[in-house]
Protein backbone atom coordinates (compact mmCIF):
# COMPACT_ATOMS: atom_id res chain seq x y z
CA UNK A 1 0.00 0.00 0.00
CA UNK A 2 1.04 3.42 -1.04
CA UNK A 3 2.32 5.41 2.30
CA UNK A 4 0.88 9.07 2.01
CA UNK A 5 2.64 12.00 3.45
CA UNK A 6 1.11 15.10 4.77
CA UNK A 7 2.52 18.46 3.11
CA UNK A 8 0.77 21.50 0.97
CA UNK A 9 0.08 21.30 -2.46
CA UNK A 10 1.43 24.49 -4.58
CA UNK A 11 1.57 23.07 -7.67
CA UNK A 12 -0.02 20.63 -10.21
CA UNK A 13 1.39 16.73 -10.54
CA UNK A 14 4.45 16.09 -8.23
CA UNK A 15 3.18 17.90 -5.41
CA UNK A 16 -0.77 16.98 -4.76
CA UNK A 17 0.66 13.45 -3.24
CA UNK A 18 -1.38 11.66 -5.51
CA UNK A 19 -0.64 8.99 -8.13
CA UNK A 20 -0.64 9.57 -11.97
CA UNK A 21 -1.00 10.82 -14.09
CA UNK A 22 -3.61 8.15 -15.84
CA UNK A 23 -5.85 8.99 -19.01
CA UNK A 24 -9.32 9.22 -18.23
CA UNK A 25 -10.64 5.89 -19.89
CA UNK A 26 -12.35 3.20 -18.69
CA UNK A 27 -8.98 0.57 -18.63
CA UNK A 28 -7.16 3.11 -16.99
CA UNK A 29 -9.80 3.34 -14.18
CA UNK A 30 -10.52 -0.25 -14.29
CA UNK A 31 -6.78 -1.24 -14.21
CA UNK A 32 -5.25 1.19 -11.75
CA UNK A 33 -8.30 2.32 -9.37
CA UNK A 34 -8.57 -1.22 -8.36
CA UNK A 35 -10.28 -1.27 -5.04
CA UNK A 36 -13.93 0.49 -3.92
CA UNK A 37 -13.00 1.98 -1.20
CA UNK A 38 -12.58 6.02 -0.02
CA UNK A 39 -9.93 8.08 -1.76
CA UNK A 40 -9.59 11.39 -3.54
CA UNK A 41 -8.90 12.35 -7.24
CA UNK A 42 -7.95 14.91 -9.42
CA UNK A 43 -9.20 15.73 -13.32
CA UNK A 44 -7.78 18.06 -15.53
CA UNK A 45 -5.84 18.01 -19.11
CA UNK A 46 -2.20 17.48 -20.05
CA UNK A 47 0.37 19.50 -20.97
CA UNK A 48 3.68 18.28 -22.53
CA UNK A 49 6.73 17.58 -20.47
CA UNK A 50 8.58 19.44 -22.49
CA UNK A 51 9.17 20.14 -26.57
CA UNK A 52 12.05 17.71 -27.00
CA UNK A 53 9.95 14.90 -25.41
CA UNK A 54 6.32 15.16 -26.95
CA UNK A 55 3.50 13.46 -26.09
CA UNK A 56 0.26 12.94 -27.69
CA UNK A 57 -2.64 10.28 -27.28
CA UNK A 58 -1.96 8.39 -30.00
CA UNK A 59 1.64 8.18 -29.67
CA UNK A 60 1.77 7.23 -26.27
CA UNK A 61 2.98 4.19 -24.53
CA UNK A 62 0.32 1.92 -22.62
CA UNK A 63 -2.91 2.81 -22.81
CA UNK A 64 -3.24 1.62 -19.04
CA UNK A 65 0.02 3.52 -18.02
CA UNK A 66 0.50 6.88 -16.56
CA UNK A 67 1.45 9.68 -18.80
CA UNK A 68 4.22 11.66 -18.13
CA UNK A 69 3.51 16.10 -18.22
CA UNK A 70 2.23 18.24 -16.21
CA UNK A 71 -1.79 17.88 -15.31
CA UNK A 72 -3.46 21.47 -15.13
CA UNK A 73 -6.22 20.25 -12.54
CA UNK A 74 -9.48 21.41 -13.08
CA UNK A 75 -11.41 19.22 -10.59
CA UNK A 76 -11.27 17.76 -7.47
CA UNK A 77 -13.52 14.87 -6.68
CA UNK A 78 -13.67 12.46 -3.42
CA UNK A 79 -15.59 9.43 -2.75
CA UNK A 80 -16.41 7.87 0.88
CA UNK A 81 -16.53 4.12 -0.37
CA UNK A 82 -15.83 3.89 -4.35
CA UNK A 83 -13.57 5.32 -5.76
CA UNK A 84 -13.47 3.87 -9.10
CA UNK A 85 -16.97 4.64 -9.50
CA UNK A 86 -17.01 7.92 -8.78
CA UNK A 87 -13.82 8.81 -10.84
CA UNK A 88 -15.30 6.71 -13.93
CA UNK A 89 -18.32 9.22 -14.10
CA UNK A 90 -16.02 11.70 -15.60
CA UNK A 91 -14.89 9.60 -18.25
CA UNK A 92 -14.98 12.24 -21.70
CA UNK A 93 -14.68 15.17 -19.63
CA UNK A 94 -11.52 15.51 -19.01
CA UNK A 95 -7.97 14.37 -20.48
CA UNK A 96 -6.85 12.58 -17.30
CA UNK A 97 -6.96 11.99 -13.36
CA UNK A 98 -4.62 11.72 -10.43
CA UNK A 99 -5.93 9.86 -7.46
CA UNK A 100 -5.30 8.56 -4.36
CA UNK A 101 -7.08 5.86 -1.46
CA UNK A 102 -7.72 7.22 1.81
CA UNK A 103 -8.22 4.96 5.01
CA UNK A 104 -11.38 6.39 5.73
CA UNK A 105 -13.89 8.73 4.73
CA UNK A 106 -12.28 11.82 7.01
CA UNK A 107 -9.34 11.38 5.62
CA UNK A 108 -10.32 11.79 2.42
CA UNK A 109 -12.46 14.80 3.20
CA UNK A 110 -9.57 16.36 4.48
CA UNK A 111 -7.39 15.80 1.83
CA UNK A 112 -10.21 16.71 -0.79
CA UNK A 113 -10.29 19.99 1.54
CA UNK A 114 -6.68 21.03 1.15
CA UNK A 115 -6.46 20.58 -2.65
CA UNK A 116 -9.59 22.35 -3.37
CA UNK A 117 -8.15 25.00 -1.59
CA UNK A 118 -4.84 24.84 -2.98
CA UNK A 119 -6.18 24.81 -6.21
CA UNK A 120 -8.22 27.93 -6.34
CA UNK A 121 -11.44 26.09 -5.43
CA UNK A 122 -12.84 29.09 -4.06
CA UNK A 123 -11.40 31.53 -6.11
CA UNK A 124 -13.20 30.30 -9.26
CA UNK A 125 -10.75 28.61 -10.91
CA UNK A 126 -11.85 24.46 -10.72
CA UNK A 127 -14.96 23.56 -12.40
CA UNK A 128 -16.14 22.48 -9.01
CA UNK A 129 -19.61 23.94 -8.21
CA UNK A 130 -18.94 24.28 -4.41
CA UNK A 131 -16.50 23.15 -1.72
CA UNK A 132 -16.45 19.26 -0.71
CA UNK A 133 -19.56 17.82 0.85
CA UNK A 134 -18.91 16.97 4.33
CA UNK A 135 -18.64 13.07 4.85
CA UNK A 136 -22.21 11.69 5.32
CA UNK A 137 -21.58 9.94 8.48
CA UNK A 138 -20.11 13.22 9.45
CA UNK A 139 -22.46 16.05 8.63
CA UNK A 140 -21.00 18.49 11.49
CA UNK A 141 -17.02 18.08 10.42
CA UNK A 142 -15.40 21.40 9.73
CA UNK A 143 -12.68 22.36 7.09
CA UNK A 144 -9.31 21.99 7.58
CA UNK A 145 -8.50 24.85 5.85
CA UNK A 146 -11.32 28.09 5.88
CA UNK A 147 -13.30 26.17 8.52
CA UNK A 148 -16.27 25.62 6.36
CA UNK A 149 -19.29 23.81 8.39
ZN1 LIG B 1 -12.70 24.85 3.04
Amino acid sequence: MHTVTAHTNRAPAETTGLRGNFRLERISVDVHVNHREAGVFTLGSLAPPSPARPWSPTTGPDPAGSVPGELSIKYVGRSDHDLRSEIAEHIGRYDAFQFEFYPNDVAAFEKECRLYHSFGGPDGKLDNPSHPPRPERFPRMSCPVCGAG
